[in-house]
């Protein structure tokens, strides 16, 4: 491509609001332009690049069996209804009419379009399993948009369903997945972990996280330093509920009152185990109820929450809207009934609980109806304060330590939740009506490209791996008002086509110093550069990662590139 003729406008600046490198060098390096909080045009290198991470993501898609497929983003509130999350969703969701005042949902995930389809076409046993994926747009009205394609309003991403007529086969697919992700973001060249993540009101199914570990993300994770184990620590800013003029609390403290419940008590409520792992606890802040699923041993009738290392807020319906609980993210809380006994809800002091890290995160508090720093402090030392680096790792295996992620993809088993609200059935061998079971993956495509980013960059610009760069090589003519540089430059240009490589030209009439900037900038492997000696036939070689410059005779350009 000549870049005379193409769209990248590159910046000297960072945008004011830019806060981290992938933000910064994805809008200076002329990748992207915002238009919206949280909404971004991908100009022609970066669409470039975002095909070049969705061709990784579909090929491995392919190869475990999962078909490609487009859904539409329009979504009629009907199947939202069915489903139940219309009314649990939240704000998140985007929401519009028609002109004859239908409601639609734009789609912020797609399982309600699927389990429609599927439904309808799947009744028989031997058509199980069946997976599908598509790579399209969603749309998410986040508290915060922010960090530029790490936290967007509509944003691209790859989402997968299966189908299932057992459990077992289930597994099998998750499996699969699992292992597609893997492959997926090791080609990609990043640095990343597959995490437990927190199963919340689902509990007990199987979801996993995949982490690139980096200083900006927004999760904390928990790993061994010996073995694989490594979780979701599901941190954030931990709001806790103690009112703004309040003494941010230094330690724990237990406070009684004559209503409070015991954490046994509320559990029976719930239906849960809590000698199986997931504990969940009710108490109600401002006449609301809010919800708490937490992880690890914790005493019950001493209320010692002390072992507690995950809470989440997943509901704050108020206590006419008990019979649903959802959590804030498709995946990480999937929707839960809860049974109508709920509403003489366990209400555990508020201040037992207040520094138990029992809170949303900042995200979701805007179903609290309550401003941070208002309403309540943003509490800064509940970080993981109930696990501490190098406590031993659950898994009995070294010791844990701490990083930061960003939440690049997520494999989740679903179980019957929607195709029991949608009434999804197969009938089995036996003739026998079956609901069928169902995974969801999903894969932030948009929110990858600026991971590869904040790990692939120097104080100079982007610096892409070789397999994930826009194009290989980037040809400059220094100064193309000179015949014999711009002839060169052009017969090279034509050769590397040939060639089959994929080639930027900066065939510009800007200055030499203005075209390595903007090189260095928009971070492709290997500069070309046609200048001074092109009338002895002979161009300037660098490597973006490298200092060091070598001449070469243009007509062993193509041999050394390939
Ligand atoms: P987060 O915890 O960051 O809000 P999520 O758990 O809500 O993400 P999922 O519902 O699991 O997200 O969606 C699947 C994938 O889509 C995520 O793993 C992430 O990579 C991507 N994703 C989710 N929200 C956004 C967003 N607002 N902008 C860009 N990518 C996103
Ligand atoms: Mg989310
Ligand atoms: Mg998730
Ligand atoms: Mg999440």
């Amino acid at each position: 491509m000549k870049q005379s003729e193409m769209l990248i406008p590159t910046l000297k600046e960072n945008p004011a609001d830019a806060e981290i490198k992938s933000h910064q060098l994805l809008v200076r390096a002329g990748y992207i332009r915002q238009i919206a909080s949280g909404v971004y045009s991908f100009l022609p290198v970066g669409r470039r690049i975002l095909r070049k991470v969705e061709n990784v993501v579909r090929e491995e898609m392919e190869k475990i069996g999962a078909h490609e497929m487009m859904m539409p983003a329009l979504q009629p509130s009907e199947l939202w209804k069915e489903s139940g999350r219309w009314n649990t969703f939240g704000s998140e969701l985007m929401r519009i009419h028609d002109r004859s005042d239908r409601e639609f949902a734009l789609g912020a995930t797609h399982e309600e379009v699927i389990t429609s389809i599927v439904r309808d076409e799947v009744k028989s046993y031997k058509r199980l399993p069946l997976t599908v994926f598509q790579i399209q747009n969603k749309f998410r009205d986040e508290a915060r948009p922010r960090f530029g394609l790490l936290r967007g309003r509509e944003f691209l991403m790859k989402d997968a369903y299966s189908f299932h007529a057992s459990y077992e086969s289930l597994d099998l697919t998750y499996q699969k997945m699992f292992d597609a992700y893997s492959r997926i973001f090791k080609r990609l060249g990043l640095n990343f972990r597959a995490v437990i993540a927190d199963s919340g009101a689902m509990g007990g199914k199987d979801t996993h996280e995949f982490m690139v570990l980096s200083e900006v993300g927004e999760d904390v994770i928990a790993y061994s330093d010996t073995s694989r184990y490594a979780a979701n620590v599901e941190m954030a800013p931990v709001i806790t509920t103690y009112p703004a003029s309040a003494e941010e609390p230094k330690e724990m403290k237990k406070t009684a009152t004559p209503n409070q419940k015991t954490m046994k008590e509320v559990a029976d409520f719930l239906g849960h185990d809590l000698d199986k792992g997931l504990k969940s606890i009710m108490f109600k802040v401002d006449e609301k109820l809010v919800m708490a699923v937490t992880r690890g041993d914790h005493e019950v009738n001493d209320v010692k929450l002390k072992n507690l290392y995950s809470a989440s807020m997943v509901e704050l319906a108020s206590a006419e809207e008990t019979e649903t609980v959802m959590g804030t993210g498709f995946g990480s809380l999937g929707p839960v009934n809860v049974p109508k006994e709920v509403e003489v809800v366990a209400d555990l002091a508020v201040e037992s609980l207040v520094n138990v890290s029992c809170g949303a995160n900042e995200e979701g508090s805007h179903y609290l109806n309550v401003t941070p720093g208002k309403d309540f402090q943003v509490s800064q030392y509940a970080d993981l304060r109930f696990i501490k680096e190098g406590d031993p790792s659950p898994d009995g295996e070294g010791f844990i330590q701490f990083a930061r992620g960003i939440e690049v993809g997520h494999v989740f088993k679903l179980g019957t939740f929607y195709a029991e609200n949608m009434n999804a059935m197969f009938l089995d061998d036996q003739g026998k009506n079956q609901t069928m079971v169902m995974g969801s993956y999903g894969i932030g495509v948009s929110r990858t490209l600026a991971a590869l980013v904040e790990q692939y960059h120097d104080d100079r610009g982007i610096t892409w791996p070789a397999n994930m760069a826009p194009y290989q090589v980037h040809l400059l003519s220094l100064n193309p008002k000179k015949d014999e540089q711009r002839e060169l430059a052009d017969q090279l240009y034509d050769q590397l086509l040939d060639a089959g490589i994929e080639v930027l030209y900066d065939d510009r009439k800007e200055r030499a110093g203005v075209k390595f900037a903007d090189s260095d900038l928009i971070g492709i492997p290997l500069r070309i550069t046609v200048g001074k000696r092109a009338s002895e036939s002979i161009v300037e070689m660098k490597e973006r990662m490298s200092e060091d410059k070598s001449d070469l005779e243009a007509s062993k350009v193509i041999d050394y590139v390939e």
